[in-house]
C-alpha cells in the first residue's frame, strides 16, 4: 500500500473511503447516509447510524478477548499496579454506569469528571458513554476557578471526583477544590460522586449532595446496564481547549465519527492491533488521553497503560521499565516529557529491553530539532512527530507506519493524515501558497469524522473562531506552517506568534529553534516587543542548562545565543534583548504562554492566568526583567 494512493482515495472519494472505515466498528443500525453536508460548515457523518462508544470499546471484545488485559493502571505515587481484563473493565464500567443512573443521569445529560490519571477515570468516562451521557473531563491539575468555569459552561447533572491525587509524593486533596468550585458556580450539579482512594483522612462529604462511590456501588453489584444506542452525531463528550490563546473553548465531539476515526488511526497511524500494547503517557484530562489512553486502544482491542506519576520517579527509567515489562509497541508522549528525560543519564533507557518497542510518537507542541535528534539517537526507535488539536481529536499531520512509513524529516510532523484535505493560505493575499511559502494552515471542510462538530452551546463561536479567517470557507485554528516540495509540513507556531521586524515577518518558533540549538540552552521563548523604529523586535527568554555564573558569564552566554540566531536567520532576527530566566511560564499542558511574556515585557497585565502551571515562573520572568537584559547593548 502506498501512502499516496490511500490518501488520495480518502480525499477524492471521501464517502466510499469512510463507508469502508465504518466497517471497523459495530453499529446497532448501520448509517443511512455517509455524509450530510447540506449546512456548511456543519456536517454530519454516518447519518442515521446508531452505535455506542462503550460497546465498541468494551462489550464487543468480551467474546474474543475477555481475559486479555485491557487497561493496566500503574501509579508510582501510590506504588500500585493493577491489570484489568476486558471482562474486568466491563464489570467496573457497568457498576459505574448503574451508580450514575441511580443518581439520575440519563442520555444527553452532562457529567463532569475531575480525577487523577487512574483507571476509575476511564471507567467513569466509559460509563457515561454507555448511558449516552456526555462527559466533560477536567484535568485534575486545574484549580477551583478553572473547574468552576467549565462546570458553568457544561452544566452537569453529576460531578465525579476522587478524594485526592498525588504528585511527587504529595497528596493533592481534590474534594476541597470541588467544594470551592461548586460554591463559585452559578450552575452546580445536584450530586457529587466521590471515588475514595483513602488518601485524604480529612475527607468530608456533604449530606444530601455528596456520595461515596463504593457505598452506592454495592447496590448495583453485578447489574448489567443496557447500552444506549445513540445516533452517530450524538455528542460523546465535551473537552475544553488548553486556553493558550484565550478563554478555553468547549469542543463538542460526535460519537460515530469519533469511533470510526479512532479505529482507523489506531491502525494507520499508531500501528496497533488487537492484543498489542500502547502506552500513552498523557493525562486522561487532555485530548490525547481521551483518544489514546481510553477510547482508541480499547476500540482496537489492544492493551492500554494508564500512568499516574512523574517520568522521573522512582527513577528516570520508569517509562522504559514499563515498556519492557509490558511489551509496549507504541509509546505516545510529548516533547516536554522528552526534554525532561534528556537531562538524565541515558543508561536509564539502555538498561531495559526495548525490543518490542517500535515507535515513539510525540505531540502537543513543536518538537524542536535538538530534542528530536537526541531522542532518535538515544532511544534508537522511530520518533514520529504528530500535529493535532483538541478540536480535531486525532492527528492532522503524521507519518503513517500502519500504511506506509515514509522517512522522517527533522522539524516536520510529516504528511496530511487520511481524510484531511489541507491548504496553506497566504495571510495577505488569501491565496493558496506554493511549496516553500509560509502560510496559515487550514483544513478544507467538511471536517473529517472525529473532529469537533461545534463549540458546546455556541455555534456562533464555532463559526467565528474557526471558519471566518479567509475568503473561502476554511477551518483554521491559526497555526503558521510551510510545506516543502515533498509535501512535508513544518509548523512554525501560531499566527499571533509571528512578529514583524522592519517589514520582515518572522515566526517566533524559528528563532526559538535557533536559540534552543545552542548547547547552553535548555529551552527558549521568543516574543516580539514593540519598537519605535522597527515596529517589533525579537526578545529572547532563555533557560540555561546550567547557571552561567556572574555578570560576565551571563553576558557571554547571551552573546553566544545572539550570534547563533544571527548566523542562522540573519541580522534581522537578531534579538534586541536576551533575558536568562530560571523558569518559563507554561500552561498545565506544557505549552509556552507567550501572551503572558509579551504582556510583562510591555508592562501590561498578564491577563487570564488560570491555565498557568507554575505561578513562580511569572515571578522568575519579572525578576529577570527588573535585572535587565543580559545582552550587552549594541551600537547602531
Ligand atoms: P487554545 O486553542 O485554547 O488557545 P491550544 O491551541 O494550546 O489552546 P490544544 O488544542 O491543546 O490547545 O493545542 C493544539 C495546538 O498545539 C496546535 O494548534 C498547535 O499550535 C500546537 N501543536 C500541537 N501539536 C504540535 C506539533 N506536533 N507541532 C507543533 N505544534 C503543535
Ligand atoms: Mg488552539
Amino acid at each position: 500500500m502506498r501512502y499516496e494512493d490511500v490518501y488520495r482515495r480518502s480525499i477524492e472519494q471521501p464517502e466510499a473511503f469512510w463507508a469502508e472505515a465504518a466497517g471497523a466498528i459495530d453499529w446497532e443500525t448501520p448509517p443511512e447516509r455517509i455524509l450530510d453536508y447540506s449546512n456548511p460548515p456543519f456536517r454530519r457523518w454516518f447519518v442515521g447510524g446508531r452505535t455506542n462508544l462503550c460497546h465498541n470499546a468494551v462489550d464487543r471484545h468480551l467474546a474474543q478477548r475477555g481475559d486479555q488485559p485491557a487497561l493496566i493502571a500503574v501509579s508510582t505515587e501510590t506504588n500500585e499496579q493493577r491489570s484489568y481484563s476486558y471482562r474486568d473493565v466491563h464489570r467496573e464500567v457497568n457498576a459505574f454506569a448503574a451508580t450514575l443512573a441511580g443518581l439520575g443521569v440519563e442520555e444527553g445529560d452532562r457529567v463532569v469528571i475531575y480525577m487523577p490519571n487512574i483507571a476509575q477515570a476511564a471507567f467513569a468516562m466509559l460509563a457515561c458513554a454507555r448511558l449516552g451521557a456526555v462527559h466533560s473531563v477536567v484535568f485534575g491539575g486545574f484549580a477551583a476557578p478553572n473547574l468552576a468555569l467549565r462546570i458553568d459552561d457544561a452544566r452537569p447533572k453529576v460531578l465525579v471526583c476522587a478524594d485526592a491525587g498525588m504528585r511527587a509524593g504529595k497528596v493533592i486533596r481534590y474534594k476541597p477544590l470541588v467544594d470551592r468550585a461548586l460554591e463559585a458556580c452559578a450552575h452546580p450539579p445536584g450530586a457529587v460522586l466521590v471515588v475514595n482512594r483513602g488518601l485524604d483522612d480529612a475527607l468530608e462529604l456533604q449530606a444530601g449532595r455528596d456520595h461515596d462511590f463504593d457505598r452506592l456501588r454495592q447496590q448495583h453489584e453485578g447489574v448489567e446496564v443496557p447500552v444506549a444506542w445513540v445516533e452517530a452525531s450524538h455528542p460523546s463528550y465535551l473537552l475544553y481547549t488548553s486556553g493558550t490563546t484565550g478563554k478555553p473553548k468547549g469542543v463538542q465531539r460526535e460519537t460515530g465519527g469519533y469511533a470510526v476515526a479512532l479505529a482507523l488511526s489506531m491502525r494507520a497511524v499508531y500501528d496497533i492491533g488487537p492484543g498489542q500494547v500502547m502506552f500513552t503517557t498523557s493525562d486522561v484530562g487532555w485530548v490525547v488521553g481521551h483518544s489514546y489512553i481510553v477510547y482508541g486502544p480499547l476500540i482496537a482491542g489492544a492493551t492500554s497503560i494508564i500512568y499516574e506519576g512523574l517520568p522521573t520517579s522512582p527513577d528516570p527509567g520508569i517509562w522504559w521499565r514499563l515498556c519492557a515489562e509490558h511489551g509496549v509497541r507504541t509509546l505516545f508522549s510529548s516533547p516536554t516529557a522528552i526534554r525532561v528525560l534528556k537531562k538524565q543519564d541515558p543508561d536509564h533507557i539502555h538498561r531495559h529491553d526495548l525490543s518490542k518497542l517500535q515507535y515513539v510518537f510525540l505531540a502537543g507542541e513543536p518538537l524542536d530539532e535538538p530534542t528530536a535528534r537526541w531522542a532518535g539517537e538515544t532511544i534508537g526507535k522511530r520518533i514520529i512527530d504528530n500535529y493535532w488539536q483538541t478540536e480535531t481529536g486525532w492527528p492532522v499531520l503524521s507519518l503513517l507506519p500502519g500504511v506506509d512509513l515514509k522517512p522522517s524529516k527533522l522539524g516536520s510532523p510529516g504528511l496530511p493524515n487520511l481524510g484531511y484535505r489541507l491548504k496553506l493560505i497566504n495571510e495577505v493575499s488569501g491565496e493558496e501558497c506554493a511549496a516553500g511559502e509560509k502560510g496559515v494552515l487550514a483544513i478544507v471542510p467538511p471536517l473529517p469524522p472525529g473532529c469537533l462538530s461545534t463549540v458546546w452551546g455556541d455555534d456562533q463561536r464555532f463559526l467565528s473562531s474557526y471558519f471566518s479567517h479567509f475568503k473561502e470557507l476554511l477551518y483554521s485554528s491559526l497555526d503558521w506552517a510551510i510545506r516543502d516540495e515533498d509535501g512535508y509540513y513544518f509548523i512554525l507556531g501560531r499566527t499571533d506568534d509571528v512578529i514583524n521586524v522592519a517589514g520582515h515577518r518572522l515566526g517566533t518558533r524559528e528563532i526559538e529553534e535557533s536559540a534552543s540549538g545552542c548547547a547552553l540552552v535548555a529551552e527558549a521563548a521568543v516574543i516580539g516587543a514593540a519598537d519605535e523604529t522597527k515596529g517589533q523586535v525579537p526578545v529572547v527568554f532563555a533557560l540555561l542548562r546550567q547557571s552561567a555564573g556572574d555578570t560576565d558569564g551571563r553576558q557571554q552566554a547571551a552573546e553566544s545565543i545572539r550570534a547563533r540566531i544571527v548566523d542562522q536567520l540573519g541580522a534581522v532576527a537578531g534579538p534586541a534583548r536576551i533575558y536568562l530566566v530560571e523558569a518559563l511560564p507554561k500552561t498545565r499542558s506544557g505549552k509556552l504562554l507567550r501572551r503572558s511574556l509579551q504582556a510583562l515585557v510591555e508592562q501590561r497585565d498578564p491577563g487570564d492566568l488560570s491555565t498557568l502551571d507554575d505561578p513562580g515562573a511569572l515571578d522568575a520572568v519579572k525578576r529577570a526583567l527588573e535585572q535587565g537584559s543580559d545582552l550587552k547593548p549594541r551600537k547602531g
